[in-house]
């Protein structure tokens, strides 16, 4: 049986480090960390993603504001916020809550953010710099599996990593920071041929596609470690409540079939979503330090 890794436990550790780091930043310089979130129109996942934002933020002593504007709001009004929190020393890290509505063009609203305060790292700046190996700002989600990979395994160097998923947010950033790990790195997509295949050679597999169990337990290498990003509702188990629209979370693997044959596995919840949210605060920490070098003033 593999072990169950604890993202819910790595990512209280590391939100109480967040809250040590901020403590001593506001010591040392007088500067308490600040992250903005901003947020347009009414999706309730999306709010409550925010709410928890904020929340898990300021428990850890930074300053936490969120921006709450209307569906309606035009494209130019949001990019006006954007350019004044840009500007304000007070802010350290900004996040857009994706998805925008329908009129508004998501790029160009990230494209906007100052990639210094960009804690999501989506600007293609960060994503450029990551790629040729600078320091950068790195999307939560991917910075999350590789601290539960680090923490899991000794040695990352060497070993077969497979990323199935070639997103700009999960996969490719993914399949950049275990290139840097020295892994040797496959990034695998919708088009790649024989993907049971494929994956049977990681020594470390992630998933993050999108496709409920859609990685089967004979897909994985015995002993592997694998990294199950993938979020999918599916209905209830009891037929009683999926009857009356009652869903539950499912990753892209099959847990049950993949405990059996991997040598470490994240649950679905409570792998690696839990450290998306502390890798927010470990990210706006990251902008804070590197603007307060930038500008002992600020
Ligand atoms: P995207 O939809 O942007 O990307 C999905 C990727 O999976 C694409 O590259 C796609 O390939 C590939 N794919 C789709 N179907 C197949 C298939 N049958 N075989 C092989 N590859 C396939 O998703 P995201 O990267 O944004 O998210 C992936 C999952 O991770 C989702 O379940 C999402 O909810 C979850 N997620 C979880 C987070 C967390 O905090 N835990 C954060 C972010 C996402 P192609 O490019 O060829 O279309």
């Amino acid at each position: 049986m593999a072990r169950i890794i604890d993202g819910k436990a790595h990512a209280a550790a590391l939100r109480e480090e967040a809250g040590r780091r901020a403590r001593r930043m506001l010591e040392l310089t007088g500067v308490q960390p600040g992250l903005s979130v901003v947020i347009v129109g009414d999706d309730p996942a999306s709010r409550l993603y925010v709410k928890n934002k904020g929340e898990q933020a300021a428990a850890a002593g930074f300053r936490s504001e969120t921006h709450t504007l209307p569906e309606t709001i035009s494209q130019d009004e949001l990019l006006d916020l954007v350019a004044r929190l840009n500007l304000d020393p007070a802010v350290h890290g900004i996040l857009v809550q994706l998805p925008l509505p329908a009129h508004m063009d998501a790029q160009a609203v990230l494209a906007a953010i100052d990639p210094a305060k960009d804690v999501d790292g989506f600007h293609v700046i960060n994503a450029g710099r990551l790629a040729v190996g600078l320091p950068a700002l790195v999307p939560c989600t991917p910075l999350g599996c590789l601290r539960l990979l680090k923490a899991e395994l000794d040695q990352l160097k060497g070993l077969e990593a497979v990323v199935v998923g070639r997103s700009n947010i999960v996969g490719k950033p993914m399949a950049q920071l275990l290139l840097q790990a020295d892994c040797t790195v496959t990034i695998a997509h919708s088009r790649t041929r024989d993907l049971p295949q494929v994956c049977r050679r990681a020594d470390i597999l992630v998933a993050a596609v999108g496709r409920a169990e859609m990685i089967r337990g004979d897909w994985i290498k015995p002993g592997a470690t694998v990294i199950d990003v993938g979020i999918n509702r599916v209905p209830s188990r009891d037929p009683a409540k999926a009857a009356e629209g009652k869903t539950r979370v499912v990753g892209d693997v099959a847990f049950d079939e993949a405990v059996e044959v991997a040598g470490a596995i994240t649950p679905v919840p409570g792998g690696v979503g839990p450290m998306t949210i502390a890798c927010l605060l470990d990210n706006t920490l990251t902008a804070a330090a590197r603007i307060l070098e930038r500008d002992p003033a600020e």
